[in-house]
C-alpha cells in the first residue's frame, strides 16, 4: 500500500550540552507552525526536570509523553500524528529500531535526539544502528568547557562507573577530544609509533 505521506528518519546526536534538545523542539514548532500533528516523547527514566515535558539545559520546554519502552511509541500513536519526536533515544532499547522504522513506513517524519557517545565515548546503546537507518544525520557540538573548542564528548566528573547517570552540569562537562580524560585506570597509554607500527605488523602475520 502506497502511503499518503512520505515518511523520513531524521537523528540530531552530539554530547551533552551541544543543543539536541533545542534543536529538537526548534523541529517540533516548525512543523507545529506548519499544522502538522505532532506527539512528543520521552523514556520515563529520564525525568530530571519533569514528568510530562522535555526541557534544554537553557530551559526551553515542550509538553512530552514519557514512556517505559519503545513500544509504548506504538501503542500511543494516533491516526492524525505526521511527525513524531523521541527525545533522549539513546535510553531505549534495541527494539526502538523497529518502532522507528515501523513509524516512517507509515508516513511519519520521525525526528530523533540523543547521545552517540557514553561517558566512556563508546557508542550509545541502539544510536550506531539509528544513524545507520537515518535519512539525515545532523551531529553538532557543545563548547569545551576547558579550552572553548567545539566538544564532541560528555565528561563524567564524578568517579561513579554506572552506566547511565542522570546528572546537571555537576556531573558532566562538554570536552573537546583534547581535554576529555577517561579515569586512569581505563586510560589507553599512547603508543610511540614505531610500537604501534609493530603491533600493526605482529597482527597481519597472525
Ligand atoms: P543537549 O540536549 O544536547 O544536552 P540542550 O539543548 O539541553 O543540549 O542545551 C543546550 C544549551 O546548553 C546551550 O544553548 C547553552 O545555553 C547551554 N550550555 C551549557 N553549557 C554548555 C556548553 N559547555 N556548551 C554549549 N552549550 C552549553
Ligand atoms: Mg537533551
Amino acid at each position: 500500500m502506497m502511503q499518503q505521506f512520505s515518511g523520513s528518519v531524521e537523528v540530531v546526536c552530539g554530547p551533552m550540552f551541544s543543543g539536541k534538545t533545542e534543536e529538537l523542539i526548534r523541529r517540533v514548532k516548525r512543523a507545529q507552525i506548519a499544522k502538522q500533528r505532532v506527539q512528543i516523547f520521552k523514556p520515563s527514566l529520564d525525568n530530571r526536570y519533569a514528568e510530562e515535558e522535555v526541557v534544554s539545559h537553557s530551559a526551553q520546554a515542550i509538553r512530552a509523553e514519557s514512556v517505559d519502552g519503545s513500544v509504548d511509541i506504538l501503542i500511543r500513536l494516533k491516526d492524525s500524528t505526521r511527525v513524531v519526536a523521541i527525545d533522549e533515544i539513546q535510553f531505549f532499547d534495541e527494539n526502538i529500531i523497529t518502532v522507528v522504522t515501523k513509524l516512517a513506513a507509515r508516513g511519519c517524519r520521525v525526528i530523533c535526539a540523543g547521545l552517540d557517545l557514553d561517558y566512556r565515548a563508546q557508542p550509545f546503546g541502539p544510536m550506531p544502528q539509528l544513524l545507520a537507518i537515518a535519512d539525515e544525520v545532523t551531529k553538532i557540538h557543545a563548547v569545551c568547557t576547558v579550552c572553548g573548542a567545539p566538544a564532541v564528548r560528555s565528561q563524567r566528573l564524578s568517579k561513579s562507573k554506572e552506566h547511565i547517570l542522570l546528572g546537571e552540569k555537576d556531573a558532566y562537562e562538554a570536552r573537546c577530544r583534547g581535554h576529555y580524560q577517561l579515569d586512569e585506570s581505563e586510560e589507553q597509554a599512547l603508543l610511540p609509533l614505531e610500537v604501534e607500527k609493530r603491533l600493526a605488523n605482529e597482527q597481519l602475520s597472525h
